[in-house]
C-alpha cells in the first residue's frame, strides 16, 4: 500500500450509524458504527497485546446489538484517528492502513454475503 494513502474526507452519519471514507486513491468505504465500535483496535478491546491488529469484518455485516454513535473524531498525527464514542470510550487508535485492510466493500471484502 502507498505511504501516501489517506482519507481526504471522513463523514460520520450517526442518523444512519455509518462512517464513510473517501481515500486519497478514490476509493470510498462505508463502515457500520457498530462495527466499527466492535473492531476497536485498543488493547482492551482487542483482549490483550496478542490480539492487537486482528480485526473481524464480518462484525460490519451483523444485526447491531447495540446503539453506537461516535461523539467526536480527532486526527492523531499523520496515521490514524481517535473515535470518541457515545459509551465513553476512546481508546482506540484507528490507523489509516487498519481502517483500509478493514473496508467491508465488495472489492475488499469480496467473501460477504
Ligand atoms: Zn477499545
Ligand atoms: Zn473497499
Amino acid at each position: 500500500m502507498s505511504q501516501d494513502l489517506h482519507p481526504a474526507s471522513i463523514e460520520v452519519s450517526n442518523g444512519e450509524g455509518i462512517l464513510e471514507i473517501d481515500w486519497s486513491d478514490g476509493h470510498h468505504s462505508e463502515y457500520s458504527l457498530f462495527g466499527l465500535r466492535k473492531n476497536c483496535p485498543c488493547v482492551l478491546c482487542r483482549g490483550g497485546h496478542g490480539n492487537m491488529n486482528t480485526f473481524d469484518r464480518s462484525l460490519f455485516f451483523v444485526e447491531p446489538t447495540q446503539h453506537v454513535e461516535i461523539e467526536d473524531i480527532k486526527q492523531v498525527g499523520n496515521h490514524a484517528i481517535k473515535i470518541f464514542w457515545n459509551d465513553g470510550h476512546s481508546n482506540g487508535m484507528y490507523q489509516w492502513e487498519s481502517l483500509r485492510e478493514l473496508c467491508p466493500c465488495k472489492q475488499c471484502y469480496p467473501e460477504q454475503e
